[in-house]
């Protein structure tokens, strides 16, 4: 993703929470940059990591915080897998890939399952919830060290 299209992201995003009568504070605005940048889902500890380096006096209490505050706007989401919750952008449909043996997560976009989960209807029949939809497997490093 470039530059431009972050930042389009992030207007979209000021936008939705506005629109619904939220406040926009500058730690919101750098919490929800922080997770633009990436495409993984990152805990409250790496979020304040990132945060940081151009917001020192954001504490990771407030980060904490204002992750739940944006999970309530539909902001972000949480992944609750492998102990510590993580966090993620929701404003873009997306699945998740999650390393069984290390807990790594990253996201697959919607649009690189679309074809199999049409492909998977037409065979059962069935139509499936539109959420998102989990697959484990070994990341990159754990392959490699296995
Ligand atoms: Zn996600
Ligand atoms: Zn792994």
């Amino acid at each position: 993703m470039t530059r431009t299209q972050q930042r389009s992201r992030l207007d979209a995003v000021r936008e939705h929470v506005r629109s619904h009568g939220r406040r926009w504070t500058v730690a919101k605005g750098a919490i929800v940059e922080a997770l633009i940048s990436t495409d993984c889902h990152l805990s409250v500890q790496q979020v304040h990591d990132r945060v940081t380096t151009r917001f020192p006096q954001i504490d990771r209490s407030t980060v904490h915080r204002v992750l739940l505050t944006l999970a309530e706007e539909h902001v972000v989401h949480v992944l609750g897998k492998q102990g510590e919750a993580r966090y993620g952008m929701a404003d873009q449909p997306h699945h998740h890939a999650v390393c069984a043996r290390c807990g790594q997560e990253a996201e697959i976009p919607s649009t690189a399952v679309a074809p199999a989960l049409t492909a998977a209807a037409a065979a059962t029949g069935f139509s499936f919830d539109t959420g998102s939809i989990t697959l484990t497997g070994l990341c990159e490093t754990c392959r490699a060290a296995s």
